[in-house]
């Protein structure tokens, strides 16, 4: 664990990713098939030829392969977080490295769709609420290009 003087924020979504320098998400796999869900899931593997329902958290890979990408240019739905009034933000879908699924999420601030090319690796990251927003401060995860200055 990296060590750290201050404590750390807290996040917007308890529960949802680790906190830290090499955050994580935080799903679900199935001890049946070993089928890999994000956000966890509460109850029930959903392959549909799995009678299983044991299901465990783990940390997912922080790091993947742009799948697509677009700039949203409406309000999201919760738990995407977006800034008040409204300005148009780059919206990433990443293929995670071990478990080849795709997660949705916003691309790091000062990052723009010009700056993304499809099978670019990128990293998660967390950020801090902006100031203007509420709750100001709690950290929500993002994607950046690897390596991409924060
Ligand atoms: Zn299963």
């Amino acid at each position: 664990m990296p060590s750290t003087s201050m404590p750390p924020a807290e996040p917007l979504l308890p529960g949802w990713y680790t906190l830290g320098d090499q955050p994580q998400l935080i799903g679900s796999r199935c001890a049946g098939c070993g089928s890999h869900y994000f956000p966890r899931l509460a109850a029930g593997c959903r392959n549909p030829d799995c009678t299983d329902s044991r299901l465990e958290d783990v940390p997912l890979s922080r790091s993947g392969q742009l799948w697509s990408f677009t700039t949203a240019s409406y309000q999201p739905p919760a738990p995407y977080l977006a800034a008040e009034p409204f300005v148009p933000f780059a919206l990433a879908a990443v293929e995670l490295e071990q478990e080849r699924m795709i997660v949705l999420g916003q691309v790091a601030a000062g990052m723009s769709v010009e700056q993304l090319r499809i099978g670019m690796a990128m990293e998660l990251v967390l950020e801090p609420v902006p100031a203007e927003n509420e709750p100001a401060g709690r950290l929500l995860w993002k994607w950046r290009p690897a390596g991409a200055a924060p």
